[in-house]
């Protein structure tokens, strides 16, 4: 089993101090021989180019944090197109996290645009769905899901990669996690939907995911891995979910040897 720990720095560092984590990490990564876990590193778009000069070439990935759903290039003010992070060396690009739905009113179909782009360019869309906390209490979480797949996947190339984060919304910053089986439900009807419709995903979860839950949380069977928003800021509070990634990871080798 391999992990991918994708770091989403949201709206947060500077040229200085991402140049100074990819470093710390860097080193880390020279002491320590990663054999379970891939990271990818999503820092503001305007310090991607900074990224790239430390990394590339290295066995950190990085990408976006969204992209344009509508062109590749053109007359598309304030926007990156996946085009344009491809150009970068990215990888991959988080697509349809809940501040962009909620704060920027990202709809189920702009999103579905945004992963058509993302996959004409070879980025590997890591597609955000999840529950409000009064979906999550009266019951819906999965019928909240499934609406967002069907119309996030509606158009998508069944022979290209995609990565699909359950983040249940009120988990996101709050230092609340669900429960293991809740997780697991939700994994498990994600991987039969996408079974049923003949696609197929990498699945990890995120929301106050830390040090001290990532082993636990690993738990969860089918579950590669985490997109990480808090924790993610500082290389001291990172590493210990890549040490708790590569902990299982050798666990499971060990077990099926
Ligand atoms: C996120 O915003 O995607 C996230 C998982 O944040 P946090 O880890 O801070 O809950």
């Amino acid at each position: 089993m391999t992990y991918t720990v994708i770091a989403n720095f949201k709206m947060n560092g500077t040229v200085g101090s991402t140049i100074e984590y990819g470093n710390e990490l860097f080193d880390l990564l020279f002491e320590n021989e990663l054999y379970n876990t891939t990271i990818v590193m999503a820092p503001s778009a305007i310090h991607l180019a900074y990224l790239q000069s430390r990394l590339i070439g290295t066995r950190i990935k990085y990408g976006g944090q969204d992209l344009c759903g509508q062109a590749q290039f053109g007359s598309h003010t304030g926007n990156t197109s996946a085009e344009q992070l491809a150009d970068l060396g990215c990888t991959y690009s988080i697509i349809g996290h809940s501040e962009r739905r909620k704060n920027l009113g990202e709809t189920d179909c702009i999103i579905s645009n945004k992963l058509s782009n993302a996959t004409l360019a070879r980025i590997t869309p890591i597609l955000c769905v999840g529950e409000d906390f009064t979906e999550n209490r009266e019951g819906h979480t999965w019928k909240v899901i499934k609406g967002q797949l069907d119309v996030n996947l509606a158009k998508f190339d069944s022979t290209a990669k995609i990565m699909i984060a359950y983040e249940p919304i009120w988990s996101i910053g709050t230092g609340k996690i669900p429960s293991l089986q809740d997780v697991q439900n939700v994994v498990d009807h994600i991987a039969d939907y996408m079974q049923g419709r003949g696609l197929q995903a990498e699945l990890i979860y995120g929301g106050s995911v830390t040090g001290a839950n990532a082993e636990e949380l690993l738990m969860v069977k089918n579950l590669s891995g985490f997109l990480v928003g808090g924790a993610s800021l500082k290389v001291s509070t990172f590493w210990p979910i890549i040490q708790a990634c590569e902990a299982v990871g050798k666990q499971i080798k060990t077990q099926s040897a």
